[in-house]
């Protein structure tokens, strides 16, 4: 079972925004960013390109909370942006297939603003659940790209299934050349 609503797409988002801006091969264009916006449902036609470095520099801010391997590093981190990035919790309920949902940046914050407020709730309140066991840096050897896993079960290791296939066919293959 997925959690759906605004949760999963900050979360989704945080991810998304983090391995666009950071990752090997990522792409954080202001098209990439367009989309990424729009694949999350955010208001991505309030984008403008001058907003694009505001973006990524909040990609590059967010990386280190995926890399954090020890819950105290991740808290004190979303702890220190929670103070930074100014917040004003209101109901809002637009014409989208959300509902009555929470917006936590002032209702006159601009779309890097609201998008920063949206992702640093939706991930503290992953980390208030879940701890550090839902989110982290991809498990392939050659791949820096973070994931979080949403799902139930919640154990997911890497980044997406292709990574996931590579790692164990690789060591089904170590297993197979290493036995007698
Ligand atoms: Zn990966």
């Amino acid at each position: 079972m997925q959690i759906t609503g605004y949760k999963s797409h900050g979360v989704a988002a945080a991810v998304a925004l983090v391995n666009a801006v950071t990752s090997e091969g990522g792409d954080d264009s202001d098209d990439a960013l367009r989309t990424l916006l729009r694949e999350c449902g955010f208001f991505w036609h309030q984008f403008e390109p001058d907003q694009a470095a505001a973006f990524r520099e909040w990609g590059g801010t967010l990386r280190p909370f995926f890399e954090a391997t020890d819950l105290e590093t991740a808290v004190s981190l979303l702890n220190e942006l929670l103070l930074r990035i100014p917040m004003h919790p209101h109901l809002a309920d637009h014409d989208d297939p959300v509902g009555l949902h929470m917006h936590y940046a002032p209702p006159s914050a601009d779309l890097a603003h609201r998008f920063r407020a949206t992702t640093l709730m939706n991930l503290s309140e992953l980390v208030c659940r879940h701890g550090l066991s839902r989110t982290g840096v991809c498990a392939a050897e050659d791949c820096d790209r973070v994931y979080a896993d949403t799902s139930r079960a919640g154990r997911r290791r890497f980044c997406s299934e292709a990574c996931a296939n590579r790692t164990n066919v690789a060591a089904f293959r170590a297993r197979q050349r290493d036995a007698p």
